[in-house]
Parts: structure tokens; sequence; C-alpha cells
């Protein structure tokens, strides 16, 4: 492990009852950098967000956080430890507004974390003039953002999404890259699962590509856009 890893997942094999999913999986995301798992449907991209996460926890290999080995622990733990998680379906709460779905995270960190509610009303503007309408009324982008805030206003170490911009149209991709540049400038860690390959590679320093639940390749945006086979066998681009 290098010494500057927040996050090292190594060898994990992840399985849904019989099926084995994921067949040693290593994966390293280092501090202040940002990390895309790219492949196609069905590779098993989300079920290694979700055994980092302990959600579907691996039956092999080890999970280190921050010199801490979190796999076995119960999800609420891992949390705590400082991973925040966006999940694909956003887990917003519907019937409450934006403000009140806010206002259900407790305050992390200690009283001068970065992310309080004024630093998420400059990110994100949009939020701030909808703070009274509920979530179900809110636009896909506006609810994506409003988990991503949430997310932040746990302050976590490290920031974890499946699919940030599934279903969104051009514009709110535009607006969601700006917003992750931003927390990218601001040195926040963060691992992200994309199937759009030009936003992933934008934003990324490192990328990992899966197939059929194995690590097929890894390295930098620049080198994937020359590795010709791999984009055309494993990603489909
Ligand atoms: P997608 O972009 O389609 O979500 P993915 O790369 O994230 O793809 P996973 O969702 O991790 O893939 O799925 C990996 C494999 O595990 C697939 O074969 C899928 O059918 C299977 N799988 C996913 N969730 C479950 C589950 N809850 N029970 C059983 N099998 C599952």
């Amino acid at each position: 492990m290098s010494a500057a890893a927040l996050l090292a997942v190594r060898e994990i094999d992840t399985y849904y009852g019989q099926s084995h999913v994921l067949q040693g999986i290593s994966i390293e995301v280092s501090r202040g950098t940002v990390v895309a798992l790219l492949g196609r449907n069905g590779a098993g991209k989300t079920t290694a967000l979700k055994s980092i996460m302990g959600i579907v926890p691996p039956r092999r290999g080890r999970i280190v956080f921050e010199g801490d080995e979190v796999q076995g622990w119960p999800v609420y733990r891992i949390a705590r430890r400082g991973i925040a998680y966006v999940p694909e379906d956003r887990g917003v709460f519907p019937s409450l507004t934006v403000a009140e779905n806010l206002s259900l995270v407790g305050a992390g960190g200690h009283p001068r974390a970065p992310w309080d509610e004024a630093a998420i009303d400059e990110l994100f503007p949009r939020l701030r003039e909808r703070r009274g309408t509920r979530a179900a009324r809110l636009s896909g982008g506006e609810q994506q953002m409003l988990s991503i805030a949430r997310a932040l206003l746990a302050n976590p170490r490290l920031l974890i999404l499946d699919e940030p911009t599934a279903g969104l149209a051009p514009l709110v991709v535009g607006e969601l890259a700006r917003i992750f540049r931003r927390l990218k400038a601001s040195r926040m860690s963060m691992l992200l699962v994309e199937q759009n390959y030009p936003f992933a590679t934008d934003l990324s320093d490192r990328l990992y590509v899966i197939g059929k639940g194995r690590i097929r390749w890894e390295g930098s945006p620049r080198a994937l856009e020359r590795a010709a086979t791999v984009k055309h066998t494993w990603i489909g681009v």
C-alpha cells in the first residue's frame, strides 16, 4: 500500500448468495484524488462500492481506510469513520423539503469542519433557491445535488458516488461537472462509478476498468485513451 493511500481494497471477493460477483478486486484511492470505476452493465461496479460501504460485505479480502481494517463493520460505523455514500437512486426523502433533508444530517467532524450550511449554499445555488420545496418535486439533477449536499454535510474524508450523472440532461451534467471540479479543487477524495466516459475521464486522476467481476485495466485517463482494445472490450466506447 502506498504511503498516501486513503482507501486500499485488497483482493476482495463478494457474493450474492451463491453468485460469486467480485473475484479478487483491488482498488486504491490516494488522499485528495478522484478515482473512477468504469465497465459495462453488470460488471460489478456498484457491488464494489457496496462492498466498501459494508452494504454487501465481502467474504474474503481486506478493506483498509485510514489504517483501519473496516471489512465486516456495519454500514453506520463505516459512515461514521468518514466515508459518505451517494447511491444511484439518490436516497433522498421525497416527502421532506430540501431543508428538512439536509437537517437530518448530524453535524459531522469538529466545529471547524469545512462543510456547513453556508458552504453548501455557496456550492449549490439551485438548492438554496429550492429550500422549501419537497424533494419529490425537484428535477433529477436537483435531487442528485441534494444527495451530494447531504453527503458533504457529514464532512466525509472519502465521498463515494454511484453514477452521479445517470439519466441527467447534458446541461445538468455540465453543472455537476462544475461542482465536482470545485470539490476536487478543495482536495475532496472521491471514488465514483460512472457510465459517462468523458465525464469520468475529465474528472479522474486514476481509472479502473472492471469486467466480469475482475479488474481488467488500471491507469491514467491519458493511458486509457490510447488503450483501444480495453475501451472496446470492457467499456464499450
Ligand atoms: P450496472 O451499471 O448495470 O449497475 P454494475 O457494474 O454496477 O452494473 P452490479 O450492479 O455490481 O454491476 O452487478 C454485478 C452482478 O451482480 C450482475 O450480474 C448483477 O446481475 C448481479 N447482482 C447485482 N445485485 C444483485 C442482487 N441484489 N442479487 C443478486 N445478484 C445481483
